[in-house]
C-alpha cells in the first residue's frame, strides 16, 4: 500500500482537485490519499480563532462569512449539477453552521481546535463528493478515529496502528482511502492537531503504521532544493537525500516538510519522495535510508529565534552547571536548539518565547543572561561535511561581512549551524548559495 498526500495548493483550486483525482486513479495499486485543507484556509481559521479570543466576534462573523461564500463557490465549480453537488452544498453549510455556533459560546482554546480542523474535514468530505460524482470506488476515513497524541503532544504510535490497521481490515475490499492530515485526538479525546504544516507528519505517520511501500508528498515544487526558493532566486532540486539529511532541512526550516515528518519514515524505513503536482512527470526528490555523496547538499533557514547566553566565570567550569541550566529548559518543556560553551558563558537558542520569562528568571541565579530575540538559525546540512576538502573553509570564507553570532558543528556529521540576525538571513543565504554551491 502507499500514501500519496497531497497539500494545500494541490487541492486549492477545483481543477487541482480535479488533477489529484487523475494522479491517484493513475494506477490501481492499493493506497492511502492524506489531504491538507485548501490553500489558505487554515490561515483564514487562524485568523477567525485569534478574532474569537480577542472578543471581536463581528470581525470573527465576517471572516467566516467570506469563506463560507468561497467554499460555495468551489463546489459549483469542483462538482456538476446532480446529488454529489447537492451532498457537497449540504457538507459546507454544516460545518459554516458549526462556525456560526462557536461565534454565540465561550470561546477556548479547545474550541480553538475545534475551529482549525475545520480546513481538512472540508477538503476530504468534499473530494469524496467528488470522486464519487466520478465513480471512483472509495472510503473516508476519520483521522480522528486513529490518529492521537499523547499528553507531551507527541504521536502514539502503537496505539495510531492498531486503530488503522482494525479499519483497513473491516473496509479490506476497499483499494482506495482518503483521509484528513493534520487533525488528531489529544490525550483529554479532545479534536487536536499536529502544528501547522502537520499533514505531512500525518503522512508520515500512516505510512510507518501501516509499512507503506512509499510516502509520496506531493506539493507544488519539484522536490526539496538545494536553498530556500522564497529567498534565493536561483536553487536547484535534490534528486536523492537521506532520512539524515532530510530530517535535519526539515527541523532547520524546509517548509516544504514538517519539522518531525522524517522520523516516522525512517524509523520505519518507508522511502519518502517529494513530488510536484504541478508537474507529476518531473523526477523531485527521494529520500532513503542511503547515505548520499559527502559535502554540502542543501541550506535552510529557521525564523523566530531566541539566542540566551548565561556568562558566569565562576560556576562555568564546575560540574553539574549546565545540568542545572538544562533542567530549567525542561521544566518549562521548552526544546533547545543549539547550544555553544566557552570557559565563562554558555550560548543556547530556543524557538518558542511562551516560557521565556519564566526560564530567564530562573537562569538569572546562575550568573548574566543576556537574551537576543530575532535571530535565524541557517544551517548547512550534508553528508559528513568535514571530510570533503575544503567545505568549512568555502563556507567561512562565503560568510565575510556577516555578523555570526553562534556556530555549531560535531553535533551531527550533517549539519553546521549558525544564529545570524533575523535582518542578515536573506543576506546570508544569497552567500552561501554562491560560495557552496557556485550558484
Ligand atoms: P504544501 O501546502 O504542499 O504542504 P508547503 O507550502 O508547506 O506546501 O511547502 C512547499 C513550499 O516550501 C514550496 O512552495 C517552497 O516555497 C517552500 N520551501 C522552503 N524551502 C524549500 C526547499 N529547500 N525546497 C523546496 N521547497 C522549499
Ligand atoms: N492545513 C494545515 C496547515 O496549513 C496543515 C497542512 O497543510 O499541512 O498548517
Ligand atoms: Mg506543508
Amino acid at each position: 500500500m502507499k500514501i500519496m498526500k497531497f497539500g494545500g495548493t494541490s487541492v486549492g483550486k477545483p481543477e487541482r482537485m480535479h488533477q489529484v483525482k487523475d494522479l491517484i486513479t493513475r494506477d490501481n495499486d492499493p493506497k492511502i490519499v492524506v489531504l491538507s485543507a485548501l490553500s489558505g484556509t487554515t490561515n483564514t481559521l487562524v485568523s477567525i480563532g485569534e478574532a474569537c479570543a480577542q472578543g471581536e466576534k463581528g470581525r470573527a462573523k465576517e471572516v467566516i462569512d467570506q469563506l463560507e461564500k468561497h467554499y460555495h463557490a468551489f463546489v459549483a465549480e469542483l462538482l456538476k449539477p446532480g446529488p454529489a453537488l447537492d451532498k457537497a452544498k449540504h457538507i459546507v453549510s454544516e460545518h459554516f453552521e458549526f462556525l456560526n455556533i462557536i461565534l454565540k459560546i465561550s470561546f477556548n482554546e479547545a474550541l480553538n481546535k475545534d475551529i482549525l480542523a475545520q480546513g481538512e474535514l472540508l477538503s476530504t468530505k468534499l473530494f469524496s463528493c467528488y470522486l464519487e460524482q466520478e465513480g471512483v470506488l472509495h472510503k473516508l476515513l476519520p483521522a480522528l478515529e486513529f490518529m492521537s497524541i499523547d499528553s507531551y503532544d507527541e504521536p502514539q504510535v502503537a496505539a495510531i496502528k492498531i486503530r488503522l490497521s482494525m479499519l483497513l481490515e473491516e473496509n479490506k475490499h476497499i483499494p482506495l482511502f482518503v483521509t484528513q492530515g493534520y487533525i488528531c485526538r489529544n490525550a483529554r479525546g479532545e479534536i487536536d492537531n499536529l502544528k501547522r504544516g502537520g499533514s505531512d507528519y500525518t503522512a508520515s505517520l500512516v505510512a510507518a503504521a501501516i509499512q507503506a511501500s512509499v510516502c509520496e508528498i506531493w506539493t507544488d515544487i519539484d522536490g526539496m532544493h538545494n536553498n530556500d526558493p522564497r529567498i534565493v532566486d536561483k536553487t536547484v532540486p535534490i534528486d536523492v537525500l537521506s532520512f539524515d539529511e532530510a530530517a535535519e532541512l526539515a527541523y532547520f526550516g524546509a517548509k516544504i516538510l514538517h519539522p518531525a515528518s522524517i522520523w516516522p519514515a525512517q524509523h520505519y524505513n518507508v522511502p519518502v519522495k517529494l513530488l510536484n503536482t504541478m508537474q507529476p512527470d518531473a523526477r523531485g526528490t527521494i529520500i532513503q535510508e542511503t547515505t548520499t555523496a559527502s559535502g554540502p547538499r542543501a541550506v535552510a533557514a529557521k525564523d523566530g529565534i531566541i539566542a540566551i547566553k548565561i556568562k558566569s566565570s565562576r560556576m562555568l567550569l564546575a560540574y553539574g552547571f549546565l545540568r542545572k541550566i538544562f533542567e530549567v529548559f525542561e521544566k518549562y518543556r521548552t526544546p533547545i536548539d543549539m547550544v555553544t560553551t566557552s570557559e565563562v558563558a554558555v550560548s543556547l537558542t530556543i524557538d518558542s518565547k511562551e516560557h521565556l520569562s519564566d526560564i530567564i528568571k530562573e537562569l538569572e541565579p546562575f550568573g548574566t543572561v543576556e537574551v537576543d530575540e530575532n535571530q535565524t538559525i541557517i544551517s548547512v546540512v550534508g553528508n559528513e561535511l568535514a571530510e570533503e576538502s575544503g567545505t568549512l573553509t568555502r563556507l567561512f570564507d562565503a560568510l565575510t561581512g556577516v555578523p555570526v553570532r553562534m556556530v555549531s558543528f560535531g553535533g551531527s556529521p550533517h549539519n553546521v549551524s549558525l544564529v545570524v540576525p533575523a535582518e542578515h538571513k536573506k543576506k546570508t543565504l544569497q552567500l552561501l548559495n554562491k560560495g557552496l554551491f557556485g550558484l
